[in-house]
């Protein structure tokens, strides 16, 4: 087996014994990331001589038997959401384009801090909005077990490069399934926290009542081990909650006894494919087996999840994204050919003898805002923003908002009722396996509702996690959602491990030549 081909933990056991550098590590992930992104298109940017000084450093460390942190050595690859101190942030939009960030997000931080090397930075739909990667501004990402396929997104970069071993770490963010959606469609083990657990410090808000960072892994081991480094509290995040951080890397060997599984009957319902259903039922009698008991129950306001979510989301970005108007933040427009533009067009009015339209045009500072922001954001941005001012505006927001944000704390007492009766909640992350690429790009109602299963947990702010546990007779990955109550990511992990002993297809690898 091949070094990129192994687990974090693999990894860490060989780092530790002297089996390997970390400087021979991230050498052999340049070589396959050399190899192989030309076709998966994963990296907007791979920083090959700054993780191997990282890597070189904690190497000499290592030889002079300094204390190191918990990743010491591991090449992680990071979503191109989260802000790193004096690099590019590009959010896969054109409206960020050289944005260098002054700071660290927390999340960057605490990954440094745990002496992870930072290989590179992840394509992603443009500021996380979509679900196949094809709205980034920059290039398209492949899904690794079909090319010709999208990995899914938001975070479809930081899958399909776990899935295509061009790492074996990666964060991601979910704020409707922009993690679990390509970790199941890519084939890998993929995390969306508590809504609090992690810090969104540095994260780039896209709706910040949902936002989370993540882990992305091939196992629930390592998504454990990523996770533990990057959760706790912190000061610059006031809805990061001041809970103790489990030491999940360690329990998550620890098999759960007398496990009850929930299965929603709203989720076996019309719009969901075949083979995803029977992957999920065998899945579930695999908990049978290891000792499990399933019990049914009812979420009675899940059909109107995802309606709720284009809602709130759209909102929260629209307000968040109003922030970039080529003042304060993002792309400026040419100002020059902007004067000259209006310059002219005021002479061609006051030519035709039209003095009162030539003295209302647009200032020439609106016209710098609505330029800037034509130019900057992609038509996805542009949607999600003046569907969110429109729901946000007055004699709508009562309609709209308000009434979206009354079921929103119904679904949370779906879940409520539901984790009455059971310990964990097990069903199906997408619709269907991985779609093609162009598919639904141009209807964006089908593409919204491939987030049927996943919206829930952010607009409750529960934690869930997928799974691979089966493939397609086309040979596609298929997902295994479980998810757990509010901090029960400790639970969440340990079940995805019992999961994955018992079965393989974790293991699974897609042919790339
Ligand atoms: N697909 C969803 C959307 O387009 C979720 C995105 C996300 O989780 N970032 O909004």
């Amino acid at each position: 087996m091949a070094l990129y081909q192994k687990t974090a933990t693999e990894l860490l056991g060989l780092l530790n014994a002297g089996q390997v550098t970390s400087e021979e590590l991230t050498r052999a992930y340049a070589e396959r990331i050399a190899q192989v992104d030309p076709k998966v298109g994963a990296y907007l940017r791979v920083d090959v001589n700054g993780a191997l000084e990282q890597a070189r450093t904690i190497d000499a460390r290592r030889k002079r038997g300094e204390p190191l942190g918990k990743l010491a050595g591991v090449p992680v690859a990071v979503k191109d959401l989260l802000c790193a101190q004096g690099e590019l942030t590009t959010c896969a939009s054109r409206m960020l384009e050289t944005y260098r960030a002054p700071y660290d997000s927390t999340v960057v931080a605490k990954l440094r801090a745990a002496d992870a090397v930072l290989l590179g930075r992840t394509n992603m739909d443009e500021f996380a909005m979509g679900g196949s990667t094809e709205n980034s501004a920059f290039q398209k990402t492949r899904n690794p077990w079909d090319l010709e396929r999208t990995p899914g997104g938001s975070s479809g970069g930081a899958a399909a490069c776990v899935a295509a071993d061009e790492a074996c770490l990666s964060i991601g963010t979910d704020t409707g399934g922009s993690i679990r959606q390509p970790a199941a469609l890519c084939g890998i083990t993929g995390m969306k926290p508590t809504y609090g657990r992690v810090s969104r410090y540095g994260l780039v808000a896209f709706a910040s009542s949902l936002d989370q960072a993540g882990p992305m892994a091939r196992t629930a081991e390592d998504a454990a081990l990523l996770l533990e480094v990057i959760s706790g509290h912190d000061p610059h995040d006031a809805t990061s909650v001041n809970v103790p951080v489990p030491s999940y890397s360690q329990n998550v060997r620890e098999p759960l006894q007398g496990l009850t599984v929930g299965l929603v009957r709203e989720h076996f319902a019309a719009g969901l494919d075949g083979e995803v259903e029977s992957a999920v039922r065998e899945a579930v009698k695999v908990y049978e087996s290891l000792g499990a008991k399933v019990k049914e129950v009812s979420f009675p306001h899940a059909e109107y999840g995802v309606a709720v979510y284009y809602i709130i989301a759209p909102c929260e970005a629209s307000s968040n994204l109003a922030r970039y108007d080529g003042v304060h933040y993002g792309r400026r427009t040419d100002e020059a050919k902007l004067i000259a533009e209006l310059d002219a067009e005021r002479k061609q009015l006051l030519a035709a003898g039209k003095k009162r339209e030539a003295e209302s045009l647009d200032t020439s500072l609106v016209r710098l805002y609505r330029k800037s922001r034509a130019e900057g954001f992609g038509s996805e941005v542009k949607r999600r923003i003046m569907l969110g001012t429109y729901a946000l505006s007055s004699g709508y927001y009562d309609a709209y908002y308000l009434k979206a944000l009354k079921v929103r704390r119904l679904i949370r007492q779906d879940y409520d009722k539901a984790f009455e009766q059971v310990d964990l909640i097990a069903g199906p992350c997408t619709t269907s396996p991985a779609f093609k690429i162009g598919e639904k790009v141009d209807d964006p109602l089908a593409m919204y509702l491939v987030d049927l299963y996943t919206v829930s947990a952010n607009l409750a702010g529960v934690g869930g996690i997928s799974i691979p546990c089966g493939f397609s007779k086309q040979g596609l990955p298929i997902g295994l959602q479980l998810q757990g109550p509010p901090l029960a990511e400790d639970k969440l992990l340990r079940a995805a491990h019992m999961y994955q002993t018992a079965t393989d297809w974790h293991t699974r690898r897609p042919k790339l030549a």
